[in-house]
């Protein structure tokens, strides 16, 4: 099944206001490459509202990092899918692996973030991955089949769903898995994901990999089987990288 690629940037705890001055140019390609490919930027939380200003008119989509499963409530600090729809994103992030670890997150607390993210009209990136650890002991395909289980809700669909396959021990560090290991993992979910949602579902939905996707590996693991698009870290903060890798996807 042809899956439109989905190439979206993970800008974390970074970014000012003067950083939105990157977003013309990744606009701009987004743009020129509409007819073929989904391009989203997720800044930190306090720029979200001014990216969408800054991007107004264009398809890029702007998203949250992450969003809380209740719609309102006494939640200091966190923000709600609803009140990220209402600033303008079109897609969250949830279940990446530094909100796994620095916030003690569980599948099940994905799973309701996911489903909250659906509530408010966002498409959910959920992501999933295995530690170093885990893939040295051989537990990787364990590992992401009970992420994927827990994490994913029932109701998922190639419109409402993207899932990333971001190894832990990849984000950040310059390393990644062999292309062998990626299509190995994206099979794998591919098929999990088709025995629980059904194959034709299942075929719909994009997977992207994420973790130190830069442009001089983009070429090749976006070319490579079952991966349709990648989610981008620290290559994302600069037009002058991001773009190339938008271009790797088509
Ligand atoms: C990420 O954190 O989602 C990520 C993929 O980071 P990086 O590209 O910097 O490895």
């Amino acid at each position: 099944m042809a899956r439109r690629p989905f190439v979206a940037g993970n800008w974390k705890m970074n970014g000012l206001i003067a950083s939105l001055t990157e977003l013309e140019a990744i606009a701009g390609k987004a743009g020129a490459v509409a007819d073929a490919i989904d391009v989203a930027i997720c800044p930190p939380a306090t720029l979200v509202a001014p990216a969408v200003a800054q991007v107004a008119g264009s398809v890029l989509k702007i998203g949250g990092q992450d969003c809380h499963a209740k719609a309102s409530g006494a939640h200091t600090g966190d923000i709600s899918a609803e009140s990220l729809k209402d600033i303008g994103a079109t897609c969250v992030i949830v279940g990446h692996s530094e909100r796994r670890t620095d916030h003690a997150e569980s599948d099940a607390t994905v799973h309701a973030k996911a489903q909250a993210a659906w509530r408010a009209g966002l498409i959910a990136i959920i992501c999933v991955g295995e530690t170093e650890a885990e893939r040295d002991d051989g537990r990787t395909l364990d590992v992401i089949g009970r992420q994927l289980s827990g994490s994913v809700p029932d109701a998922a669909t190639a419109a409402n769903t993207v899932v990333a396959y971001e190894p832990v021990w990849a984000i950040g560090t310059g390393r990644t898995p062999t292309n062998e290991e990626i299509v190995e993992v994206h099979g794998f979910m591919r098929k999990a994901l088709a025995a629980r949602l059904g194959a034709a579902v299942a075929g719909g939905i994009r997977l992207l990999y994420g973790g130190s996707v830069k442009p001089s590996n983009a070429d090749v693991i976006l070319k490579l089987a079952d991966v349709d698009g990648a989610l981008v870290g620290g290559a994302s903060l600069k037009a002058g990288d991001f773009l190339p890798i938008i271009d790797a996807a088509r």
